[in-house]
């Protein structure tokens, strides 16, 4: 082959390739990365002749899961500060799930309480006698407890405002006050969780309540720690900042002492109440909003926990006995050395725990030391027992007696009667819990016989028929006692 066919040869490859090459690229451009349409970008074509390449396209859909924040691809775009790819595609809008306040919301903030508006211990104690018996030591350790809880909020926001100024002004912030979450040991059915719950209702505060049993180390089957403050959410209608001045409850916290001689992970024991640290001192969770687990179609919130207040409550079996041995050992010591069996008598020693008791029986001193107040109950007593079954306001006789007044009879219990009931219920040992299951069952027959006569005006129940003795003594309308039972 000579020179000149050589070249011709070279010319025609080259008008080969060029034609191949303008079929491959079409001169459209990717409008993210800008590259031109060809064999190794291929591009995707949206209407009003809008492109993307593929790579552009897959980092735009993996950023819907992002917050809007992180949609760096976009923000290169000289003519749009934000795009959303649903837009061009005419799909549904997506409703980003983490909410940032916005300055209207952060304006409403503060000051969220005043000294002026929130209650003194002595009326919190009062609305508390209205419903809760007894227990007098308890409800003068929460009230003053809720009220310096909220008194620390109060410095926490001026001590806040005071950091901002400092620069302006020569201002000492205001001191530092810890936060004074609760733990609260008592017998079960001693009203633990009914305290807190007639709280929760006088201060119009939201209340979550959990089970401490249901909590496992995150990734572990069971609930998440976090999942109580979505519960919280959950009773505050999700209004995030109703929920960061609410009480979180959390039940039999005796269950999660630490596992001894255990060589397997303690997920739900010692790791929940490390989990439970952060939250009780106060840090930012990311919450899901609707549901108690986070997944990929939940939007999330987020919470601040500083300002909750935690309630821990549980009935400590056996945390008697390491009291009972504190204080053996301790008078041992003297000259006057008590004896043991003295203790074995005293009903109330939870009243005499310590933190190092505690300690001892397993809970961790980093979460003690994160509940400051230790508030003890009293267990329950026969005079006691009398009393809630007819003082506070929605007392249970007081709920039969209106019952029955609906039916325009007069319900009564004789003097005797009670103090039986009461016997009962402390027999069964679940607090006063057991006195609504003894009524129900005596009170079943009652409810059912007498709308049948509507010429009975008054039952009275006997001390004989709750001992399976006789009947309850039935007055009929106008006339004084007949004495035949309903039954
Ligand atoms: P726990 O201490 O196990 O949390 P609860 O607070 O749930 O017990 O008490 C069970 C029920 O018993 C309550 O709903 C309440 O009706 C009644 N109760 C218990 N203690 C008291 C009390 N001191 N005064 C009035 N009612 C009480």
């Amino acid at each position: 082959m000579n020179d000149n066919e050589q070249n011709k040869q070279e010319l025609q490859e080259a008008e080969v390739k060029q034609e191949e090459s303008k079929k491959n690229h079409s001169g459209r451009r990717c409008l993210i990365c800008g590259r031109e349409e060809g064999p190794d970008v291929r591009l995707l074509s949206l209407p009003n002749g809008v492109c993307f390449c593929e790579d552009c396209m897959q980092e735009g859909m993996n950023s819907f899961q992002e917050p809007p924040e992180m949609h760096n691809i976009f923000q290169n775009l000289p003519d749009l500060s934000f795009l959303n790819l649903n837009d061009l595609i005419g799909g549904p809008r997506r409703n980003f799930g983490k909410k940032k306040k916005t300055e209207k919301q952060e304006e409403k903030q503060q000051p969220h309480f005043e000294m002026k508006t929130i209650m003194h211990p002595h009326r919190i104690k009062a609305g508390l006698d209205a419903y809760v018996v007894g227990q007098e030591h308890a409800k003068k350790v929460l009230s003053v407890a809720v009220y310096n809880h909220y008194k620390r909020i109060i410095a926490e926001e001026k001590r806040l405002q005071a950091a901002e100024q400092d620069s302006l002004a020569d201002v000492k912030p205001p001191v530092e006050i810890e936060k004074s979450n609760v733990l609260m040991l008592g017998p079960t059915g001693s009203g633990k969780t009914y305290l807190v719950k007639t709280l929760a209702r006088l201060l119009d505060v939201p209340l979550a309540i959990t089970d401490a049993t249901s909590l496992t180390e995150a990734g572990y089957i069971g609930d998440d720690i976090e999942s109580v403050v979505s519960k919280l959410l959950a009773a505050a209608d999700n209004d995030v900042e109703r929920a960061e001045h609410g009480i979180i409850f959390v039940d039999e916290i005796d269950k999660i002492a630490k596992k001894k001689n255990t060589n397997q992970r303690d997920v739900s024991g010692e790791a929940v109440q490390q989990g439970m640290l952060k939250l009780l001192e106060g840090a930012e969770v990311e919450v899901p909003v609707g549901a108690t687990s986070k997944n990929a179609m939940v939007p999330l919130v987020t919470v601040n926990t500083k300002n909750i207040l935690f309630i821990v409550g549980g009935a400590f079996p056996g945390l008697n006995d390491i009291i009972k041995e504190r204080l053996t050992q301790k008078s041992s010591i003297g000259f006057q050395a008590d004896l043991r069996d003295r203790f074995d008598n005293e009903k109330n020693l939870l009243q005499r725990a310590t933190t190092e008791d505690l300690r001892k029986f397993g809970m961790i001193p980093e979460f003690l030391g994160r509940l400051p107040i230790l508030c003890p109950l009293e267990a329950l007593t026969e005079e006691m027992m009398i009393r809630i079954l007819c003082e506070p306001e929605n007392a249970i006789l007081k709920q039969y007696e209106a019952l029955l007044a609906m039916d325009e009879v007069r319900l009564t219990f004789e003097e005797e009667a009670l103090s039986v009931i009461a016997k009962k219920a402390l027999e069964m040992d679940t607090g006063a819990r057991a006195l609504r299951s003894i009524l129900e069952e005596f009170m079943l027959e009652i409810m059912y016989e007498i709308p049948k006569d509507e010429s009975i005006g008054e039952v009275v129940i006997t001390a004989d028929y709750l001992n399976h003795k006789g009947s309850p003594r039935i007055l009929l309308r106008g006339m004084r006692s007949l004495g035949s039972g309903a039954n």
